[in-house]
C-alpha cells in the first residue's frame, strides 16, 4: 500500500502544517510572528541595557566614609523626583519621554513670547530626552 511521502522541507517547521512560502523557510504567518518576536526581544534587550546603565550610575552608596552624606543626598533626590504613580514594569522610557514632550509642547503654545520661560522649557525638554535615553552606551 503506497502512501504519499512526507516532505518536511515543504512544511513550515514552526506550525508544521502550512507550506513554506518565505525565503527564511517559514510560512508567511510564522515568519511575520517571528519577526515581531525578534523585534520585541531586541526592544527588551535595549531597555534592559539602558536600565543597567542607569543602575550603574545610581547604585546605592555602601558603608564607605561619606556614605551617610551620600545616602541623605540620594534620599532627597529620590523624594524630589518620586512620581505620584510609578510606571508599569513594561513601560518604555522613550514612550514616557514622548508623552512628556507632547505636554511641554502644549505648555509652549501657552507661553507666548516669554523668552525666559521658553528657555526653561527648552532645558526641561532636553533633560526629559536625557532621562528617556539614559547614559550613552
Ligand atoms: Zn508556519
Amino acid at each position: 500500500m503506497a502512501t504519499e511521502p512526507i516532505e518536511p522541507a515543504d512544511l513550515c517547521p514552526a506550525c508544521g502544517y502550512r507550506d513554506v512560502t518565505t525565503a527564511d523557510g517559514w510560512c508567511v504567518e510564522c515568519s511575520s510572528e517571528r519577526a515581531i518576536e525578534a523585534y520585541g526581544e531586541k526592544d527588551r534587550e535595549r531597555a534592559e541595557a539602558r536600565h543597567s546603565r542607569w543602575k550603574g550610575r545610581t547604585a546605592a552608596p555602601s558603608d564607605q566614609p561619606l556614605a551617610l552624606v551620600m545616602r541623605q543626598r540620594r534620599h532627597r533626590l529620590e523624594v524630589a523626583t518620586r512620581p505620584k504613580e510609578f510606571p508599569g514594569a513594561l513601560s518604555d522610557p522613550l514612550e514616557l519621554g514622548v508623552d512628556a514632550l507632547a505636554h511641554l509642547r502644549a505648555v509652549r503654545n501657552g507661553l507666548g513670547s516669554n523668552s525666559r520661560a521658553r528657555s526653561h522649557l527648552a532645558q526641561a525638554e532636553e533633560l526629559i530626552k536625557q532621562l528617556a535615553h539614559g547614559p550613552e552606551e
